[in-house]
């Protein structure tokens, strides 16, 4: 029997441990998931929409388990609360849009015709989810699939495990139909497996560019619909006229909040000349004030990485950038519980350049680089030499400015002063390497539906 299990980077030993599906009881469960669906998607959507509200109300009820169980699971120190704010946010946002996102777009309706396109359920959705933020990543597609009438099933993390089981505990006990939403624990070959078997309708994955590979090669030829949200390398841009507190508390926050393991995190940071020197110094002092160490510690205020090898990722690419000219402002020493393994002092590297594979590489660990730039045309250049594009964060008083940058730059999202933010009301997507479709907002629901048209001739004589 295989085994998946979550090593915990607070101690480095197994936390929990799931068997592994075997592929003919996956099968059955996506058989069920799809016998389901139909009398789901017949359900009026208001109830649709309460009983999936009313298991995010049920995950809230769950705070006590759920923040430390994440502690334990990822890293992420328990003074930060667990992910409640924004998955309350994003689930009550897309019920808020649910019957506008779904309505019709009706070309005519006369006394001689209806045309008009209705949105129906793929069918049974395939939701493959990260660790970095489990259960945000998750509720992004799971609550306006289900809310469209789609059943779902979720494969969580293995570094996770227990996000997946612990959602559809919390949904089925608020009254969603077991078979309308289920966790499966399934191995990558599995995972595969059902995917080039056509089980599913739609498949959205979130994670590494190679995973999204993965998927994607063995939806091929399925016809599936796929989403990929994929990694990022997101630059901020700090132009002349920035209000430079500002800039530094949100892009530093950017940088290094959840240890830096964000897809919208900020890995690289471009100042304007006239800022550079202040904005250096105040970004050290500000990463400096960090308190590393074991997550269940309500001091703690940076945990460490979810698992040791991505910290060990992390210094791979701080050592080679210093070997190539870097300078590394951030003295390791001023982080004693800095352990080598999964706990890992914050870093600034200024002195860099695009050759370093910590300037284009995803980093995903508390770590940024810092350069100085000329003028807008330079940072534009620089922020688009990147195989990623998922958001960009620009520092300015002069929106027009910001507006007119961000039609140069290869984004899924602009940001002006503010960064690492997902707006539940806007698409979240990609371009390049990052992916490609799009979640949440109308669009996501777009996407969560197909597109049916009705032509329909009236008897008039
Ligand atoms: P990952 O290793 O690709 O894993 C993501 C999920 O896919 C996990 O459930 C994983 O399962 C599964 N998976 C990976 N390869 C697979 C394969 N060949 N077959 C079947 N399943 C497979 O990514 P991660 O390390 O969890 O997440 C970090 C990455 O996600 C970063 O690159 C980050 O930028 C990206 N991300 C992107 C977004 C976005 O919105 N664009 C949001 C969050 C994260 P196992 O854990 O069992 O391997």
């Amino acid at each position: 029997m295989t085994m998946i299990r979550c090593i915990s980077p607070v101690n480095g030993e197994v936390y929990a441990e799931r068997a592994a599906m075997p592929l003919e009881l996956a099968r059955q469960a996506v058989a069920q998931a799809r016998l389901a669906q139909k009398s789901w998607a017949k359900r009026p959507l208001d109830e649709r929409v309460k009983l999936v509200l009313a298991g995010v109300a049920r995950l809230n009820e769950m705070v006590d388990e759920v923040v430390p169980e994440l502690a334990w699971q990822m890293g992420r120190p328990v003074r930060y609360g667990g992910e409640f704010k924004g998955f309350n946010e994003r689930s009550n946002y897309v019920a808020s849009i649910a019957a506008d996102a779904l309505k019709p777009l009706v070309a005519e309706e006369s006394d001689r015709f209806e045309r008009r396109i209705e949105r129906e359920p793929h069918g049974v959705v395939f939701v493959i989810a990260p660790w970095n933020y489990p259960y945000m990543t998750a509720i992004n597609t799971v609550a306006p699939a289900l809310m469209a009438g789609n059943t779902v099933i979720l494969k969580h993390a293995s570094q996770t495990i227990l996000v997946g089981e612990r959602m559809v505990r919390a949904f089925v006990e608020a009254g969603v139909p077991a078979d309308v939403f289920q966790n499966l624990f399934l191995d990558h070959d599995t995972t595969a497996a059902l995917i080039a078997a056509r089980s599913f309708d739609f498949i959205n994955f979130t994670g590494s560019v190679e995973g999204g590979r993965s998927i994607e090669r063995a939806a091929a030829g399925t016809f599936a619909g796929l989403g990929l949200e994929l990694g990022g390398k997101d630059p901020g841009y700090v132009m002349a006229d920035a209000d430079l507190d500002a800039a530094v508390d949100t892009l530093m926050d950017g940088a290094t909040y959840n240890s830096g393991q964000c897809c919208c995190g900020i890995e690289r940071i471009y100042v304007h000349e006239s800022l550079y020197d202040a904005f250096v110094e105040k970004s050290v002092a500000w990463v400096s004030n960090y308190r590393l160490g074991n997550p269940l510690d309500p001091e703690t205020t940076l945990g460490p990485m979810a698992n040791k090898r991505f910290a060990a990722t992390v210094r791979s690419q701080i050592a080679d950038a210093v070997s190539k000219g870097a300078k590394a402002l951030i003295d390791p020493k001023r982080f004693p519980e800095d352990d080598g393994g999964a706990y890992l002092a914050p870093q600034i590297l200024v002195d860099v350049d695009h050759s370093m594979e910590f300037m284009r590489e995803e980093t995903f660990g508390p770590a940024v680089g810092i350069m100085k730039v000329k003028s807008d045309a330079e940072a534009i250049d620089l922020m688009n030499d990147s195989q990623y594009g998922l958001t960009a964060s620009l520092w300015t008083r002069d929106a027009e400015r910001a507006a007119r940058i961000g039609r140069e730059l290869e984004t899924g999202t602009v940001f002006m002063n503010r960064a690492d933010y997902l707006d539940p009301a806007l698409c979240w997507t990609g371009v390049k390497e990052t992916g490609r479709g799009g979640s949440l907002s109308v669009l996501g629901f777009h996407n969560l539906t197909r597109p049916k048209s009705y032509h329909l001739k009236k008897v008039t004589a």
